[in-house]
């Protein structure tokens, strides 16, 4: 697990210390990323009540992202977290809403939207167990279900509304809830919930919090309209990423080929000649670069597609469209552009750029081999970037071997016909 966090203090040793190049563009990405220690919850600085539940409930370690973001969640911040299904994401922002509340302060004080029912009624089962010991009521309201009753368990007194955003808006029309008493919202499993078109009903739930609340975003993927529609309503919200690292496959032929500034393209030219290029997608470092290298290419007559963090959405969706249809072979992309691209046919990664972290390197080439494909994954370098490339990989416990483009080319290994 990696950690990627704005606060380098808490979690131990930083991965890759080397302070970054200052590149002619800013970089799309400048996350420092740290390797976690683990942390107990008797470190968190909890109440005796919660220590004794999540003992309870057999939790000893905290997870990276509990650990990550319950520090800022419990001062108060916003946060925007980020961490794979499964990670304990309900508890990052479970124990701090509990520990935060008072049963005094009446109803609906925390709102935690969910994209489906069945999230909202687990999201209300892990708040029950985490709040037992806390007085706190929590009431899930979702689609499918008998309003009346609903309005029945409002009636009683929620501290915590679990809700649907569409169910949600439903009560809030027949006034059987208000939002002025919000002082937490936490918008849970965000990037589906806007996948699911939930985005409109979400901003005006948000607009009717009263807005000195405190947001709380978390997500299993940051995609970019995420993070904008949270920008557009948290107050300097703290960021913590959890991101796994990809396993290369062994069907993988990790290469890098020394090349110079001067022969980069033409080097590049060449590898996307080869008769096993099926898909290409080559990383370049900045937006400039990757406009650059676009017109270059498209002025040898290479169609090219192009996807980075300035373009609108639409051009993005058309670029992705295009390429995953075959329509164009080769596509240009910078890390954050090219995060959450799930397509199974790319047979060759190529990193125009050597990447900055193991982490980028390895998250680069994890998009080739995939689904027990054969993939090659070529690295062009100057003369004094060898060292750069060697502790990357050293760092990401991988090998990459040197190669030129005459003798290796092409380089994807076929398995023999039987
Ligand atoms: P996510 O929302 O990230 O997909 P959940 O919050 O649903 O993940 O948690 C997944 C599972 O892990 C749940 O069963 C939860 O009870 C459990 N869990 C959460 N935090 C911890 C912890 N610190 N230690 C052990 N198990 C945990
Ligand atoms: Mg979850």
């Amino acid at each position: 697990m990696v950690l990627r966090s704005s606060s380098r203090a808490r979690f131990g040793r930083p991965l890759a210390a080397r302070p970054r190049p200052v590149a002619a563009a800013p970089v799309d990405e400048a996350l420092s990323t740290i390797i976690p220690e683990p942390v107990s919850f008797s470190e968190l600085a909890l109440s005796v009540a919660m220590q004794n539940t999540v003992a309870e409930l057999g939790y000893t370690m905290a997870t990276p992202i509990q650990a990550g973001s319950l520090p800022f969640a419990m001062a108060g911040r916003d946060v925007i977290g980020q961490a794979q299904t499964g990670s304990g994401k309900t508890a990052a922002f479970g124990i701090p809403i509990i520990e935060r509340l008072d049963p005094r302060d009446g109803p609906v004080q925390a709102l935690v939207l969910c994209p489906t029912r069945e999230l909202a009624v687990q999201v209300h089962d892990e708040l029950t167990r985490l709040g037992k010991r806390h007085e706190l009521r929590s009431v899930a309201i979702y689609g499918g279900d008998s309003i009346g009753r609903q309005m029945e368990e409002l009636r009683q007194g929620a501290h915590i509304v679990v809700a649907t955003p569409g169910r949600l808006g439903d009560h809030i029309q027949r006034r059987s809830l208000t939002l002025a008493n919000v002082r937490v919202c936490v918008l849970d499993e965000a990037d589906r919930m806007l996948d699911m078109g939930f985005a409109p009903d979400v901003e005006r739930i948000l607009r009717q919090c009263p807005p000195q609340r405190q947001t709380l975003l978390f997500s299993a993927t940051m995609p970019e309209w995420v993070r904008r529609l949270a920008l557009r309503h948290m107050h300097d919200p703290e960021t913590v990423e959890i991101s796994t690292r990809p396993e290369i496959p062994s069907e993988v032929r990790q290469l890098y080929v020394q090349t110079t500034w001067a022969d980069k393209t033409d080097a590049l030219a060449q590898i996307l000649d080869q008769p096993d290029v099926v898909m290409a997608l080559i990383f370049v470092e900045t937006k400039r670069t990757a406009d650059v290298l676009q017109a270059q290419l498209g002025g040898r007559g290479y169609q090219v597609g192009l996807l980075h963090g300035d373009l609108t959405q639409r051009e993005r969706d058309r670029a992705m469209q295009q390429f995953r249809a075959s329509h164009i072979k080769y596509l240009i992309a910078t890390n954050v552009a090219a995060r959450g691209l799930d397509i199974d046919d790319i047979s060759h990664v190529i990193n125009y750029d050597v990447p900055l972290t193991p982490d980028e390197y390895l998250h680069r080439v994890g998009r080739t081999g995939r689904a027990g494909r054969a993939g090659v994954a070529v690295t062009l370098i100057t003369p004094s970037e060898i060292l750069k490339l060697r502790d990357v990989e050293k760092h990401a416990r991988t090998h990459i071997e040197p190669a030129t483009l005459d003798e290796d080319f092409p380089a994807l290994v076929v398995s023999a016909e039987a």
